[in-house]
């Protein structure tokens, strides 16, 4: 992976076209006027575009008409499916020549499927994720992930970066973004969850969900700190336990769910964790460091006997 750098350009921002003006979609038309692009916008339901047009952007009343404003559209609907709902009818021949940023959240299937029609259409696809929520959108804190060609994608860095601070290119195939995006809220997701859990423990005893955040924020830095060790780990497929051995954390696994179960808090999260550590130690990984569970995330759960 690769950062593209900020652009050093006198050109004047390029004219943009916006298919999708739900809540993330008007934020990306709303940082793009705001940077200076002209933006012509279109969304099914036309009231949505009110207040862009109003503050200077183009109102288009057919995705055909969008598309045909400007040589690069940026989508932004609720799903793939959406997506072909409204472009698939547009005539090949407007959408030729034209490059496509697509920011709808889909698997990378649905990402390297949808670059194979737009190739069939003269479109230059490129995919992306949005790492952030609509009130990031335009500031230099957040980052949108972005695959398909790297020319292309050098060529609109310009207007990307009018969205994120942050644009980093992953490389040409274009199911990497949605990849990224799946493995970046699946983090998230175990990161928020394992603070519930904690919280919820810790309320037993009457404390407050403030004061734990204060020293559970440092734990998650913590643990973050471990990573690029690990990363090594798993790429060279060497597990040595210099900090602790699997087994020990097997053992406070166990009082992590005995405790749970003990004040009447939900052991499911944690259970769930054990189990997959129970099966790697079972396969005889118990005295080699954590990063050895790598091996039960590569696989399907086994079938129930
Ligand atoms: P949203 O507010 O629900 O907007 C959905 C958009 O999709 C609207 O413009 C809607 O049009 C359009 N749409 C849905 N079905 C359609 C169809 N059949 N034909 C034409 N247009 C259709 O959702 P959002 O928050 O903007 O999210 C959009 C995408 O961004 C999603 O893929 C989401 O996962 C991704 N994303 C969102 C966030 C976030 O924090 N919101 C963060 C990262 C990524 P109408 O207005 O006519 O209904």
């Amino acid at each position: 992976m690769t950062t593209s750098t900020q652009a050093e350009t006198t050109a004047a921002p390029a004219p943009v076209a916006v298919l999708g003006l739900g809540l993330m979609g008007h934020a990306l038309a709303a940082a793009l006027l705001r940077a200076g692009h002209p933006t012509t916008v279109w969304n099914r339901t036309a009231a949505k575009a009110d207040d862009l047009v109003a503050a200077g952007a183009v109102r288009a009343d057919t995705p055909a008409a969008a598309v045909a404003a400007a040589p690069l559209v940026i989508a932004c609907v609720t799903d793939y499916d959406a997506l072909h709902t409204f472009l698939d009818p547009v005539d090949p021949a407007a959408l030729g020549g034209r490059t496509l940023v697509n920011l709808t959240t889909g698997t990378s299937a649905q990402a390297r499927d949808t670059a194979a029609w737009a190739a069939g259409r003269g479109l230059t696809y490129l995919d992306g994720a949005i790492m952030a929520t609509p009130q990031g959108i335009g500031t230099a804190e957040i980052t949108i992930v972005v695959s398909g060609p790297r020319a292309e994608f050098d060529r609109h860095t310009p207007a990307l970066r009018s969205l994120a601070g942050d644009t980093p290119y992953l490389g040409a195939d274009h199911g990497l973004t949605s990849l990224y995006e799946m493995a970046i809220v699946g983090l998230m997701w175990s990161i928020l969850n394992g603070w519930l859990q904690g919280a919820a423990l810790l309320g037993t005893a009457g404390v407050s969900v403030a004061d734990y955040t204060a020293i559970a924020a440092k734990g998650i830095q913590t643990v973050a700190d471990w990573l690029p060790g690990y990363a090594g780990q798993i790429d060279t497929g060497v597990f040595p336990p210099d900090d602790a051995t699997l087994d020990i954390h097997r053992a406070a696994m166990a009082h992590l769910v005995q405790e749970s179960e003990s004040l009447g808090v939900n052991a499911e999260f944690p259970a769930l964790i054990k189990s997959l550590a129970d099966r790697a130690a079972a396969a005889g990984h118990g005295g080699e460091g954590y990063p050895v569970m790598i091996e039960e995330f590569r696989r399907p759960a086994p079938r129930p006997a």
